[in-house]
């Protein structure tokens, strides 16, 4: 068992934050978690995962275990009927990489979901989502480590509790380590096109899974900065819900007000109020700031600390929720150290 000391994760992490790992170990073998997490619970040390990094924001110092997801495979099981195959993904591969695979296969499901960064094993934690298509949608299952009872554990999509960005994993955050995940895709082409830069493909006769892709690929490219280039972490915030009565009050204010219903609320683009709020290309002093592309994405080009990170947060916070009474919830997650 190598277990690695004062890791530097400075660029294991999207956003560019420097930090450090008081310990680390890779996972390659899944067998090998139960001796790592009962070699961390008798040191009274916590147990976090870390996969492509980029949906977190890090303190300088994180305490305890980190491991390193790096469980690779794709396999085919047994296909529920006629026009669904059922994959068995495991957790260290690369989002990407499996849409675009999935896509080469002739299969249809993934499409909408190209160019989101980071493993499969993260996807489950915020039912990762984009252009009207989750990973709910076609996930069947989910496997996991349960660091607290110290057993494997199988859910079904029903007992994930996903919901708009959300899952059991997000709110029992650290207890899980999801080691694989299985996926029903379809031999049948359901395109989902609603989201506006797709409805022009809808009167494409050469409309396909993989035509589908290269638009998502290209819409995303020209709209969001890589990480490579500016370090960010997607999407800041989530887009608030709020009643009927909070939108119909706001829309009679901001005429333009960007929304769409969700049920009996509604769904307010964020991106939209932070940009009306003058805050778009904007930036703490620190360098972190609003993309001037797509205000919902913070870029932290010079790689300042989480703290500046936090502090830019609060500020976009309290100047939305001053200016809409709207609070604005942070979507990445917070690795505070402790
Ligand atoms: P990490 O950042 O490594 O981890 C995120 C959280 O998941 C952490 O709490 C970590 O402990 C936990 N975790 C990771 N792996 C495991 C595991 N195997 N078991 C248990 N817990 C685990 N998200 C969307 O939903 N839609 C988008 O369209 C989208 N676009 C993005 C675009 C950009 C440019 C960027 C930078 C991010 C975007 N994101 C988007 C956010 C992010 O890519 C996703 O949330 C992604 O699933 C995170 O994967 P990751 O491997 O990087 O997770
Ligand atoms: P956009 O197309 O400019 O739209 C702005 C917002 O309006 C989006 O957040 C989206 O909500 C919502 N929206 C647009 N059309 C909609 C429709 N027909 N029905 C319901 N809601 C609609 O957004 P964007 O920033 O370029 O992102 C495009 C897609 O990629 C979105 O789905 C977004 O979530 C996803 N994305 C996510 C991240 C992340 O880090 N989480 C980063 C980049 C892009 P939703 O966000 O709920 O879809």
């Amino acid at each position: 068992m190598t277990v690695q000391r004062d890791v530097d994760l400075s660029r294991r992490n999207t956003l560019g934050v420097p930090a450090r790992a008081e310990y680390w170990a890779d996972i390659t073998d899944r067998a090998r978690i139960p001796e790592l997490v009962d070699w961390a619970r008798s040191r009274s040390l916590a147990v976090r995962v870390l996969g492509g990094g980029s949906n977190l924001v890090m303190a300088p110092r994180i305490h305890g275990l980190v491991l390193g997801m790096n469980l690779r495979g794709r396999e085919r099981l047994e296909n529920p009927n006629a026009v669904t195959e059922r994959w068995r993904i495991q957790a260290g591969e690369n989002w990407h990489e499996l849409v675009r695979f999935s896509v080469e296969a002739g299969l249809s499901g993934l499409e909408n979901l190209a160019l989101i960064p980071g493993q499969v094993g993260a996807a489950p934690i915020q039912n990762i989502g984009a252009y009207g298509v989750e990973l709910c949608d076609t996930l069947i299952a989910v496997e996991a480590f349960d660091t607290e009872e110290q057993q494997w554990v199988q859910f079904t999509n029903a007992q994930c509790r996903f919901a708009y960005r959300d899952s059991r994993f997000k709110r029992e955050a650290n207890r899980y380590i999801i080691t694989s995940i299985d996926l029903d895709l379809s031999r049948e082409f359901k395109p989902v096109l609603d989201y506006g830069p797709l409805q022009a493909l809808k009167d494409r006769n050469d409309l396909s899974p993989s035509l589908v892709m290269d638009t998502v690929i290209a819409i995303r490219q020209s709209k969001l900065p890589d990480p490579a280039d500016i370090p960010n972490a997607g999407s800041f915030f989530k887009n608030p819900l709020v009643s009927d009565p909070t939108y119909r009050q706001l829309k009679q204010r901001w005429p333009d007000l960007v929304a769409y219903p969700v049920g009996a609320d509604w769904k307010l683009a964020a991106g939209w109020l932070i940009d009306r709020c003058g805050l778009k290309g904007r930036a703490h002093r620190s360098g972190v700031g609003c993309y001037e592309k797509q205000a919902l994405v913070l870029v932290n080009p010079n790689r300042a600390d989480g703290t500046s990170i936090l502090e830019w947060q609060r500020h976009v916070q309290s100047t939305v929720k001053q200016t809409f009474g709207v609070r604005l919830e942070r979507e990445p997650r917070l690795w505070n150290g402790g």
